[in-house]
């Protein structure tokens, strides 16, 4: 006899993560194509890709917008009420309802004015940077913050225009409690600054201009990178003209590097740098994958992984007590009478200087407050386009006692406002901020960390993070995780007290 059949029903819950599952494998091919580019793909092949990456990236966004996702959304609105908040399909609901509601919220001519503006001002941000040219770059920089300001207004936002935006690197954070954390970092790290630059500075930098073969920086990099924690099985690292880190899911991290001979920092720290962020995308839970609960929780908590990795680890001197043997042994051209002491001091120069990119632990952030404090006054309305490179210049000599020689070298200097990113900036500072706070309530769990970085031991530390941080992919906003990995909310104390402490020790203040 034949069972009866089954009407062919699919339960909402199952519906949605099919369609959810189909979106986020667009947007994993899309990366795959993305990363490609920047790798391998010879230079001609640009117009083909942007056919294929534009094909791929309606596509996903086409079926993650769809009216029925809204529909199911509201279908299972019980679901996400119900019970724990951090339960797998209570956080599936929570997410992607902020998502979809992002999404969808510009019309689409919108969308369309806004691509077509970011392409022209890309364009132009080249030339102008290429050329100087601060006037051939306003008109397109004043379209860029009118359109961020109603970009703003179609999002929403209770207090400053400038939340809506923020919220889209860095969600659930407010620009009046960043004004509060910055002013704090300011009062406090400026002195120590002051105190850095007037003492002077007589170390000798030249080993890090010394010529380091490319493919034993690379060697030494990457078997750093493993002993991290990044897999081989997992992972892979290649090269490319800006570095960076993507992800086809947990279980394919690619990290990218670039190679000076003869500046070495570059490649290690920057491969460093990277592995912290693949360590993250690794760290979440698997059952989070094909889903808008895969990722890190925000540019900000993904910076303050890189910049753990980086800096806490790979820049502290109980880490080269571990190393510097081996990079003598690897490159004894490179280390000849240069003391483990003098390598410590040279790998963390604290130098005022135009670049944002280029800037250290100390002056880093000072970077990022000008460009946070510029971006809101333009949104607030008490600064124009056309008096920018004046402000930033005058905000420069103020924090840092240097002055641009020209634009190029100052206010053209990143591409983030040519592609429409205005409220990204700050992430990195928030990062650099909550690195420090996880180390700090790591260690307080863990015991001395230094002391098992000397022995080349970072397991514990990753396997904390790991548990703290990575697993929860984008479940638990960026407050949520440093309230409860660090006991209290995001603050600049931590921060301010790990550079008091290190510098104070390098320059004998
Ligand atoms: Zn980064």
């Amino acid at each position: 006899m034949l069972e009866r059949m089954q009407p062919l029903i699919t339960p909402p819950l199952e519906e949605l993560k099919n369609t959810l599952g189909k979106a986020h494998d667009l947007g994993m091919a899309s990366a795959v194509l993305n990363w490609e580019q920047e790798t391998y793909m010879p230079h001609g092949g640009a117009n083909h890709r942007a056919d294929q990456l534009a094909t791929l990236d309606l596509l996903a966004h086409q079926t993650f917008t769809d009216k029925r996702v809204g529909q199911l959304l509201e279908e299972l609105k019980p679901l996400e009420a119900d019970g724990d908040a951090q339960s797998f399909d209570a956080s599936l609901i929570r997410v992607t309802r902020r998502d979809y509601d992002k999404a969808t919220k510009f019309p689409s001519e919108f969308v369309e004015e806004i691509s077509r503006a970011q392409n022209a001002a890309h364009f132009a941000w080249i030339e102008a940077r290429k050329g100087d040219d601060f006037k051939g770059f306003q008109p397109h920089l004043e379209t860029m913050f009118d359109l961020a300001r109603r970009a703003a207004d179609y999002l929403g936002f209770e207090d400053h225009p400038y939340d809506a935006l923020l919220d889209g690197y860095e969600p659930g954070a407010k620009t009046a409690h960043i004004k509060t954390i910055f002013a704090d970092l300011r009062q406090q790290t400026l002195p120590l600054l002051k105190a850095i630059q007037a003492k002077g500075d007589a170390t000798d930098y030249s080993v890090l201009e010394r010529s380091f073969p490319v493919e034993k920086q690379r060697e030494f990099g990457l078997k750093i990178a493993r002993a991290l924690g990044l897999p081989e099985e997992y992972s892979r690292l290649d090269v490319s003209a800006h570095p960076f880190c993507t992800h086809f899911g947990p279980q394919d991290i690619r990290i990218t590097t670039r190679f000076d001979e003869h500046y070495f920092p570059m490649s290690l720290f920057g491969t460093w740098h990277e592995t912290g962020h693949g360590l993250y995308e690794h760290g979440v839970a698997l059952e989070l994958n094909r889903t808008p609960l895969a990722g890190g929780a925000s540019l900000g908590v993904h910076e303050s992984q890189s910049r753990l990795f980086e800096n806490l680890i790979c820049r502290s001197k109980p880490f080269w007590e571990h190393y510097y043997p081996q990079l003598e042994a690897l490159v004894p051209e490179v280390t000849k009478g240069v003391s483990l002491e003098d390598f410590y001091k040279a790998i963390n120069r604290v130098k005022a200087d135009l670049i944002r990119v280029e800037a250290d632990e100390v002056t880093y952030n000072f970077h990022v407050m000008l460009r946070f404090e510029l971006e809101t006054a333009l949104l607030e309305g008490n600064l124009k386009v056309a008096d920018l490179p004046e402000a930033w210049n005058a905000k420069m000599q103020d924090y840092l006692g240097v002055t641009p020689p020209n634009n190029a070298q100052g206010v053209l200097q990143d591409v983030h406002w040519s592609s429409g990113l205005i409220g990204y900036f700050p992430t990195y500072s928030l990062g650099n901020l909550l690195s420090v706070q996880l180390y700090n309530a790591a260690e307080a769990k863990l015991g001395n960390l230094h002391q098992m970085f000397g022995k080349g031991n970072f397991a514990p530390l990753l396997e904390w993070l790991r548990e703290n941080v990575h697993q929860h992919g984008r479940k638990l906003l960026p407050d949520e995780i440093a309230l409860r990995a660090t006991g209290k909310p995001l603050e600049a104390t931590d921060y301010v007290n790990y550079l008091k402490g290190k510098y104070s020790a390098i320059y004998g203040l």
